[in-house]
C-alpha cells in the first residue's frame, strides 16, 4: 500500500457541497462551523444546504441511476478499484483530516482508514457476486425467476464517531449495486463523513449526479431527507432516539420505504474466573478507550466473576493508569478529546450519576478542554445509569457477578442488543456463553470492537435492524423481484 502523498495536491474548497455533480454554496442563511475538538482551530465554514438543494440532489441521483444500474458490472467494479487506489495513494491526507476533524487519535485513525479501504474492496466485487435463483413451481408449464436489482436511490445518514468508515460502508455497496445516492453526514464531521469521500469518486470518474453530499441543519433538511419520494432505502447510522423517529417518518408519511437502521449499542464484556486476566485486561483497555469510547461497540460494561474481580480491576487501574492522554496527533496518544461541548457536558453528569448512585471512582483525573480522562468506577450494579445507559465516552463501570450465569444473566439485561464478548481459556464454555447472548455479534477472547467486510455487522432489540457488509448488505441494497413465466396456456377455474 502506497503511503506516498508527493505527487497529489491535497483536497480543497470544503465549504462546498457536492450536488448533482457540481460542487456548489448552500443557500441556506445559517452556516456549519467545523472545528477541530481538541484544539478548537476552525477548520471550514460551510454555508449550509436548502430544502430546495436537497431536492436538486434527489433529482440528479433519480435521473442518473437507472443508466448506472446498466453500465457493465465491470464498469461500476473498475470506479470502485479505483477509490481503493485513489485513498492508497491519499492516506496520510485523509488520516490527518480524521485526526483533525473527529478528534481521532493516530491509532484510530489507522483503523478506521484500514476499515473504510477494507468495505470498498469489497464492494468492488459487488457487481459480480449480485444473482438470481430458478425455483420450482407446482403449476404446471410455469417458470419462477428471481430477479435482484438495484433499489434505486438510497438515502444516507452518517454519525460523526467513525465517519469515513460509517459513511462509506453505505455508500460504496450501494453505489457498486447500481444505486444512487444522496447523503448527509453528521454536522461535526461534513469532510470525513462525506464531502472528502465525495471528492475520492469524483476522481475516480463516477459519472455525476450518482452521488450527493447535502450538508445541512436537522431543522432544514433532516426530515426531509427520509420523507422525500425518490430514496426507496433509508440507511441510518447512529442514536437509537433519532433512528427511532427516522423509522417513524420513512413508514407514516406518504410514501414507505425501508429502512436500515444501525443504532446503539451497550456491549458487555465478561471475564469468567479461568480467563486469561492479563489479555483480558488489555483487551478492556483498548476495547473501551479506543476512540475515547465513542464507538457503537465499545465496551459498555465489564462484567467480572467474583472470584478474580479484585484482581482484574486492580490490574486494569494499573494498566489504564499507563495510557497516554490528550493530543490525537502524537503517535502515542491512546485517548484524545471528545466530538464536542455537548458530549463533554453530558459526560460530566454521567460521572456525577455514577457517584450519586453509589459507585466507587476508583479512577479521574481533571477535564481540560474536551479532554476527558479514562474514569474506573467499581461496584457498578446493573440497575445503575452507568450499566443501563449507552456511555459513549471514556468511563467505565466493572460489575460483579456471582457466577456464569449471573453474568450471563447481567450480560443480557440490556435494551440492547449489538456487540459483546467473552473471555474464558474453556472454549466450549466460550461458545455455550456466547450463544446465550442476544446479540448481533460476540467475540470469544476478543473485545466488542470488531468489524470485517466479509462478516455481517448489526444488531438486534434497540440497536437496530439490519446488517453491513459481505453478501449481508448486498441483499439490503438490492430489491427482490419474482418473474414468473407461463409456457403454456394455463386452465383458469372460470
Ligand atoms: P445522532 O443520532 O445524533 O446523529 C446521527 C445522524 O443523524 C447525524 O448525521 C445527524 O445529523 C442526523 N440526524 C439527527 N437528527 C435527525 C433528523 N431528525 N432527521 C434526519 N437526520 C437526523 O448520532 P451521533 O451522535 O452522530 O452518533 C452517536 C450514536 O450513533 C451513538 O448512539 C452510537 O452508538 C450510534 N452509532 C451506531 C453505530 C452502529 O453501527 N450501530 C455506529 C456508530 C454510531
Amino acid at each position: 500500500m502506497s503511503t506516498n502523498n508527493t505527487t497529489t495536491s491535497a483536497y480543497t474548497d470544503f465549504h462546498l457541497q457536492f450536488i448533482a455533480g457540481e460542487w456548489q454554496t448552500g443557500k441556506d442563511d445559517s452556516s456549519n462551523t467545523n472545528t477541530n475538538p481538541y484544539n478548537g482551530d476552525t477548520l471550514v465554514e460551510i454555508q449550509q444546504a436548502t430544502k430546495d438543494q436537497l431536492n436538486e440532489a434527489y433529482d440528479a441521483a433519480s435521473q442518473t441511476q437507472e443508466a448506472w444500474a446498466k453500465q457493465t458490472p465491470a464498469t461500476r467494479a473498475a470506479v470502485l478499484y479505483k477509490v481503493v487506489n485513489i485513498l492508497d495513494q491519499r492516506q496520510e491526507e485523509i488520516v490527518d483530516w480524521l485526526i483533525k476533524e473527529s478528534g481521532s487519535t493516530r491509532i484510530k485513525a489507522m483503523v478506521e482508514f484500514s476499515a473504510t479501504r477494507a468495505i470498498t474492496l469489497e464492494a468492488a466485487t459487488f457487481p459480480n457476486r449480485v444473482h438470481g435463483e430458478i425455483r420450482p413451481s407446482n403449476t404446471p408449464g410455469k417458470e419462477n425467476f428471481i430477479y435482484r436489482e438495484p433499489i434505486g436511490v438510497v438515502a444516507v445518514i452518517s454519525p460523526w464517531n467513525f465517519p469515513l468508515h460509517l459513511t462509506q460502508r453505505s455508500i460504496a455497496p450501494a453505489l457498486a449495486l447500481g444505486n444512487a445516492v444522496v447523503l448527509k453526514p453528521a454536522s461535526d464531521t461534513p469532510v470525513t463523513g462525506g464531502l472528502l469521500l465525495a471528492k475520492v469518486f469524483e476522481e475516480a470518474g463516477l459519472p455525476k449526479g450518482l452521488l450527493n453530499v447535502v450538508v445541512g441543519s436537522g431543522s432544514e433538511i433532516g426530515d426531509a431527507i427520509v420523507e422525500h419520494k425518490a430514496p426507496s432505502l433509508v440507511s441510518f447510522t447512529g442514536s437509537t432516539s433519532v433512528g427511532k423517529h427516522i423509522g417513524e417518518l420513512a413508514n407514516g408519511g406518504e410514501y414507505i420505504k425501508q429502512v436500515a437502521l444501525e443504532l446503539g449499542g451497550n456491549s458487555p464484556f465478561v471475564v469468567l474466573k479461568d480467563a486469561d486476566i492479563e489479555q483480558a485486561v488489555k483487551a478492556a483497555a483498548f476495547g473501551k478507550f479506543l476512540h475515547q469510547g465513542q464507538i457503537c461497540i465499545a465496551i459498555n460494561r465489564v462484567i467480572v466473576e467474583d472470584e478474580i474481580y479484585d484482581d482484574f480491576v486492580e490490574r486494569f487501574l494499573a494498566h489504564v493508569k499507563t495510557l497516554n492522554v490528550g493530543d490525537p496527533n502524537k503517535q502515542d496518544t491512546a485517548v484524545g478529546p471528545i466530538i464536542n461541548a455537548k458530549q463533554v457536558k453530558s459526560l460530566k453528569e454521567k460521572i456525577a450519576k455514577a457517584q450519586e448512585e453509589g459507585a466507587k471512582m476508583i479512577l479521574s483525573g481533571e477535564i481540560e478542554g474536551q479532554v476527558v480522562p479514562p474514569h474506573i468506577f467499581t461496584e457498578v450494579t446493573r440497575e445503575m445509569d452507568l450499566s443501563r445507559n449507552e456511555v459513549f465516552g471514556p468511563l467505565v463501570g466493572i460489575i460483579r457477578a456471582k457466577d456464569e450465569d449471573d453474568a450471563l444473566s447481567i450480560a443480557n439485561d440490556s435494551m440492547y442488543g449489538l456487540s459483546s464478548a467473552v473471555f474464558t481459556t474453556d472454549m466450549q464454555k466460550g461458545l455455550r456463553f456466547a450463544r446465550g447472548i442476544r446479540a448481533g455479534m460476540t467475540h470469544i477472547n476478543d473485545i466488542s470492537v470488531n468489524d470485517e467486510s466479509n462478516t455481517p455487522f448489526g444488531g438486534e432489540k434497540n440497536s437496530g435492524i439490519g446488517r453491513f457488509n459481505g453478501e449481508w448488505v448486498l441483499e439490503e441494497f438490492t430489491r427482490t423481484h419474482w418473474i414468473s413465466m407461463q409456457n403454456e396456456p394455463r386452465e383458469y377455474p372460470f
